[in-house]
């Protein structure tokens, strides 16, 4: 790329998040510059269907000028406040009613934060502060799965059961266990049925729990569906052997919504979908179709009440952020929620997925295909081809950059090459999605 280009000053000047930096070095970023609907544009002209909503999040689709009018007219009249020490303002209060409004379990409080990873970062601070002020001190160990993910700060990197996110970061910290991960074809035992692997997934939990002690053990931290580890859906009869563990040993659920909240498994929440009781939901992604930063907590009364009888005898909650439930964002966030239901948008999922899974399925005819998963509008293609077993995402890598070319924004999780479109998309851009797809495929099939 010519010297003063944005990709060669791209290079110069940003160190990137999941890249290798010294290819990064080499080839250049892809630079966007606008979006429209389920496209986005980059500065050649070049227009790719978003095949993966942007960080799974861009529920709405891109330039969506409701929220672009709600942001502006919020910073028009008050473009920040906060909400420490007794301050508050609308448009926080109608988003957290909103939130309660909507929750598909009883929850009594919202409480904001600004990324998927301080939502959960948030909740196992809650959660600990919650056994000191029931008098459970060592009451500080969390479960979360192999690979689940469930952010970046150093606590919820240590939920995410992810190699690269504790590589070289002396990750996880020591209060937090990884169980068994329910992806069946990978961990299932020679003749296990599926049903019995989603026992066994159960078993393997409460093992765990019995090794540490019941009595040290505080939560339980899982996505409905698997996200960023590959797109993981749970077998059949997983969440009901899963929950009761739970329940017998009085240990808190936290369900990470953040991928699959605000419709992308067909529902509203994944918590529907599966039947799910969490006491903690994290929300964020579609909750502003990510426009603006924003990420909430819903708590319910099991972990309010002893929270809210600490604060008042310490006389103080500390913990907050300078942009928790910022005006701006919790604007287009309500904003966008009103998008998501006016045009019943969990209703085009569920018109749309069909056609969406079929394609998926399609997929898995190929011979480079080892496995196909997915829900509603979220699913994954598994490649495979024995001249790259050595070296695990470097298919993966070339079939994604093979997608850009011919117009697709794809993510390959290691081999696995994941769509996760805006939840606006159309049956025929469905169809015009995984044309792309098996084009892209069929040059990596004729290439090696
Ligand atoms: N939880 C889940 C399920 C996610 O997919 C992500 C991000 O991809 C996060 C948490 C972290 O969110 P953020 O990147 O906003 O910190």
């Amino acid at each position: 790329s010519l010297p003063n280009s944005l990709e060669a000053r791209d290079i110069a000047s940003q160190l990137h998040s999941y890249a290798d930096a010294r290819k990064q070095e080499e080839t250049g970023g892809i630079v966007i510059e606008r979006g429209d609907g389920i496209y986005v544009e980059d500065i050649h002209g070049k227009r790719y269907i978003e095949g993966m909503a942007g960080l799974w999040s861009v529920a709405v689709g891109f330039g969506e000028k409701r929220l672009v009018s709600a942001a502006q007219q919020q910073m028009e009249k008050l473009p920040y406040y906060h909400t420490f020490t007794y301050k508050t303002h609308g448009p926080s209060i109608e988003l957290a009613e909103k939130l309660l409004e909507m929750a598909p379990v009883p929850m009594s409080k919202v409480y904001f934060t600004n990324s998927g990873s301080e939502a959960n970062d948030t909740a196992i601070k809650l959660i600990w502060y919650r056994s000191n002020a029931l008098g459970q001190p060592e009451r500080k160990k969390i479960i979360s799965r192999v690979r689940g993910y469930h952010g970046v700060t150093l606590a919820s990197a240590s939920l995410t059961g992810l190699p690269n996110n504790h590589r070289s970061f002396d990750l996880p910290i020591p209060q937090v266990l990884h169980t068994t991960c329910p992806h069946y074809r990978t961990n299932k035992k020679d003749g296990e049925s599926e049903a019995a692997f989603a026992k066994r997934c159960a078993e393997d939990l409460e093992s765990m729990i019995l090794a540490e002690g019941p009595e040290t053990v505080a939560a339980f931290f899982a996505e409905p569906v698997m996200g960023a580890g590959g797109v993981i859906v749970p077998p059949d009869g997983y969440w009901d052997a899963i929950q009761p563990v739970l329940k017998k040993y009085g240990i808190l659920f936290v369900a990470d919504e953040v991928i699959c909240g605000f419709g992308r498994t067909g529902e509203m929440f994944g918590t529907m979908t599966y039947g799910l009781q969490p006491d903690i939901m994290t929300l964020s992604k579609a909750l502003s179709s990510s426009y603006m930063p924003i990420s909430a907590l819903l708590i319910n009364d099991k972990v309010y009440q002893p929270i809210a009888d600490e604060s008042h005898r310490i006389g103080v909650l500390g913990h907050g952020y300078t942009g928790s439930g910022h005006p701006v964002a919790a604007a287009v966030a309500l904003e966008n929620l009103k998008i998501i239901e006016e045009r019943d948008l969990v209703g085009n999922v569920r018109a749309v997925s069909p056609v969406f899974q079929n394609r998926l399925q399609a997929l898995g005819e190929r011979d480079l295909v080892v496995e196909t998963r997915g829900i509603g509008l979220i699913g994954a293609a598994e490649l495979h081809h024995p001249a790259y077993a050595d070296a695990p995402g470097s298919l993966g890598g070339k079939a994604n950059a093979e997608f850009h070319k011919q117009g697709l924004i794809s993510r390959n999780m290691l081999d696995a090459m994941a769509f996760c479109p805006p939840l606006i998309i159309t049956e025929p851009q469905v169809h015009e999605m995984f044309d792309i797809a098996e084009k892209a495929l069929d040059t990596v099939e004729t290439s090696h």
